[in-house]
């Protein structure tokens, strides 16, 4: 069991419920990040008084440190900070809950440092999927999933040989947009595209819920995880989110995890595998839901789970193209210059442009295109 962790992106949804985690398991908390939230930074030092702390936007490093002067911690910024957070002597596993492609560097640092990953920063796989199951095996090192479908996955698989899986099958809850036509979502605010139906969860992975980009890019995080090809992966409409994800074995017997919607039992899994320990999680009370719906992905309303598709098929830098089409448009989309329907137009659009490798490619590489794609987008 993990015993001493650091948390690069502590502010945020997973990162504050991993905090919860650690509390009640008294797993000591040795290094903390965030990106520009100082308030919520400065209770947390407060709180678990972690050895090194790092605020990427280097303009609030100055405002922390006046903030906590009379505590003994050391505090960092910009992606050195990051570095050293994710390397820090000590730590065994870090917990990556940063938002979006920029949490695959510091995933590259940690795993270059042995460490062993609790990975909720899907981006990571989704862009750098290649050369991060690389990295795990020539530094020996574990990545354990926090995504509650993976963790679904993971679970169902212990006990099962890895050659007796024949199928993943991924559940989803529809987001906040589930029945609805094309014409339905032409005038859709962005306060209605950060509604979800069961979990609470940031921004980007709430609009990529409604948009059916996260499921696209759970079944890419999924591939690599479990080294399964993409038409062995299955996505399944499940509105309640009770039954977190399935497999189904060689023998067709299928095997799901269920529990109620709550990240802090991925999370804890992730930090205590193989125990099992006691959670503040709600139980799971079946009669009381009463009945379970599944239905088919509506792929002609919702594009983007098959252009996710489409660039693991197309497999080299297609993956990290998507994935960074869809960050520029999220943004656009929050800030209200594009409309929702836009987002998969973008995503769909730069990925059928793009003309790059479909071989395996370096680190380097995947940033650049990354930056690139960014780039062309936010400033048409
Ligand atoms: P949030 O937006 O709530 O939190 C993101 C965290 O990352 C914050 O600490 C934020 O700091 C920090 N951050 C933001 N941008 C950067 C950056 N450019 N560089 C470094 N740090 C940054 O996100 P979530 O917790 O919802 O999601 C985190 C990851 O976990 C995502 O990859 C998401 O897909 C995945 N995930 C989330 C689930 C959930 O329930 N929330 C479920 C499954 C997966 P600041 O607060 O200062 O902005
Ligand atoms: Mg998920």
């Amino acid at each position: 069991m993990t015993k001493n962790i650091a948390i690069l992106g502590s502010t945020g949804s997973i990162g504050t419920q991993t905090l919860d985690v650690a509390r009640m398991h008294n797993i000591k908390v040795s290094a903390l990040t965030a990106n520009k939230n100082i308030d919520i930074l400065e209770q947390q030092i407060r709180e678990f008084k972690p050895h090194l702390v790092c605020i990427t936007e280097e303009e609030y490093a100055s405002r922390l440190k006046a903030a906590v002067s009379d505590v003994d911690v050391k505090i960092t910024s910009g992606i050195s900070g990051m570095k050293e957070a994710a390397q820090l002597e000590n730590v065994d596993t870090v917990v990556n809950a940063v938002v979006g492609a920029a949490g695959l560097l510091p995933t590259m640092y940690a795993i270059e440092a042995k460490k062993n990953i609790a990975l909720a920063n899907k981006e990571t796989l989704v862009a750098g999927g290649g050369v991060v199951t690389e990295a795990v095996k020539r530094h020996n090192v574990t990545l354990y999933p926090v995504d509650s479908e993976h963790s679904a996955i993971f679970q169902c698989l212990q006990g099962c040989s890895a050659n007796s899986l024949k199928k993943i099958i991924l559940t989803a809850s529809g987001g906040a947009f589930f029945g609805k036509t094309k014409n339905d979502l032409k005038n859709v605010t962005v306060e209605q595209a950060l509604q979800h139906p069961n979990w609470n969860m940031g921004a980007k992975i709430t609009i990529d819920s409604a948009t059916m980009m996260n499921k696209g890019l759970e079944v890419i995080e999924a591939s690599w995880l479990f080294n399964m090809p993409e038409d062995q992966i299955d996505v399944l409409i499940h509105r309640e989110s009770i039954i977190h994800s399935m497999i189904q074995l060689k023998d067709n017997a299928v095997i799901a995890q269920l529990g109620t919607a709550d990240m802090r039992i991925p999370i804890q899994y992730a930090l205590t595998y193989p125990q099992r320990l006691p959670s503040p999680v709600k139980e799971l009370d079946l009669s009381d839901i009463a009945k379970l719906t599944f239905a088919k992905p509506d792929n002609d309303t919702f594009q983007c789970l098959d252009i996710c598709r489409k660039a693991l098929r197309k497999g080299g830098l297609y993956p990290a193209v998507a994935n960074a089409a869809n960050e520029a448009a999220v943004e656009l989309f929050l800030k209200q210059k594009i409309s929702f329907g836009d987002i998969s137009e973008i995503v769909g659009n730069t990925v059928e442009k793009f003309r790059g490798s479909e071989q395996e490619c370096s680190l380097e590489a995947i940033l650049s295109t990354d930056m690139e794609i960014r780039k062309q987008i936010l400033n048409q």
